[in-house]
């Protein structure tokens, strides 16, 4: 495995033996440790860094996941510091270092010192993950033209080199499940956390996992500064969604259990009622050169569409594939890399699954002049309603 990946990242083994050989693992499976030896190899391929007494939170990505932005500053303000290399999002998955920079001024380009100086002065900081796992991603990029993403091996490999690399000590991994997610079954996403954990032990993390669904965007915000708006309100202590409240604070009370803080539930509480959770949100955007009082009224594109339900009922589904496909045709998210991004696009939705509606009620607000109106057609194909009354789905469905 070490040689096969020095091999491909330094050029020397070539696209077409390096397809063949992700072929014949996405077919025939990994042991355990074939799959921890691929993890080192690409783990060791580029820089690493070294924060044993902070904690990390890593998802499997979904639509409108805004629990970085919520859970981490609720950590920070309860006494465990956050060291934090994020993405952009790709596709329908939004990314955190998008959302934060929909604050003006905000960046998240930090110098390893400056990266390690707030950690340890504010508690909490987020950079772009910039050369971490060089092989991860030459890999990844081959997977994607050949086929090969949707392997278990090959996916937990992928994140626990970039874990280990980033060097957290306690981590809590957020495996989504559903239409929004990349497991699309809970069983799948049980699978993956398993995985993801026993790998990220062998690196002598001290990690555990949750399994959360994705059928349904989280909240009732998809879009960078749509997204950041609700997080801030959430952190507020004001009234938010239940999915959104529930995960925000089981994340926040997971990592202060993993760093043996006591009573983990009752601090989140104190933290939030407090406002210390808010005004530890604040001091970090200050501390990356974001405007605090933007932060109170983040401007989102005034280009609106309100989409009505069609019919009485109850809704039965909410795609949130669906609306996060909308969310992405108005430019809210980037089709490839590189692509450019309208941090005041996006979606807001009005009804949840469970909820009752009226004819003609509105469900969604679209923002963002980009392919509006193909984007309300993806929103309304995104939702059923149904004549029978549906049971809220949980939005935590395991843990481990
Ligand atoms: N996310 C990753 O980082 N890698 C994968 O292979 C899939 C999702």
């Amino acid at each position: 495995m070490q040689r096969v990946v020095e091999g491909y990242t330094s050029g020397e083994v070539p696209d077409y033996q390096m397809s063949a050989l992700l072929m014949a693992i996405f077919i025939r499976g990994m042991s355990y440790e074939e799959t921890l030896a691929l993890t080192e190899a690409m783990a060791g391929s580029g820089g690493r860094y070294s924060f044993p007494h902070c904690v990390d939170k890593h998802s499997t990505g979904g639509v409108g996941d805004k629990i970085s932005l919520t859970s981490l500053p609720l950590a920070a303000a309860c006494g465990a510091p956050v060291a934090k290399l994020a993405g952009r999002g790709l596709g329908t998955t939004g990314g955190t270092v998008d959302k934060l920079e929909s604050i003006p001024g905000f960046s998240c380009h930090l110098s390893e010192e400056r990266f390690e100086k707030q950690v340890e002065e504010v508690g909490l900081a987020i950079m772009e993950a910039g050369d971490l796992a060089p092989a991860d991603k030459a890999i990844y990029a081959l997977r994607d033209t050949t086929g090969t993403v949707d392997s278990l091996p090959l996916v937990g490999s992928s994140i626990v080199s970039k874990k280990a690399a980033t060097g957290a000590g306690h981590l809590l991994y957020d495996v989504k499940s559903g239409s929004g997610a990349f497991m699309k079954t809970p069983e799948e996403a049980r699978e993956l956390a398993d995985l993801l954990v026993r790998l990220s032990k062998s690196f002598g993390i001290d990690a555990s996992a949750l399994v959360t669904g994705m059928d349904e965007p989280l909240g009732l915000a998809v879009g960078n500064a749509l997204e950041v708006r609700e997080s801030v309100s959430f952190l507020r202590g004001e009234t938010s969604p239940a999915d959104l409240s529930e995960m925000a604070r089981t994340v926040a009370a997971r990592l202060l259990e993993l760093k043996g803080i006591p009573d983990p539930e009752s601090a989140v509480e104190d933290a939030i009622s407090s406002g210390a959770a808010h005004e530890k949100f604040s001091e970090f955007v200050v501390a990356q050169g974001g405007d605090p009082e933007a932060l109170e009224n983040l401007p989102v594109s005034d280009e609106v569409r309100e989409i009505s339900a069609p019919r009485a009922g109850h809704i039965a589904r909410f795609s949130a594939l669906g609306v996060g496909s909308a969310a992405l045709l108005l430019g809210a998210g980037r089709e490839k890399k590189g692509d450019e991004v309208d941090p005041g696009a996006g979606v807001e939705v009005f009804v949840k699954i469970g909820d009752e509606v009226e004819k003609g009620q509105p469900v969604a607000r679209l923002h963002g002049e980009r392919k509006a109106q193909r984007a309300g057609e993806l929103v309304l194909e995104a939702l059923e309603i149904s004549g029978t009354p549906i049971e809220r789905p949980p939005a935590i469905l395991g843990s481990l």
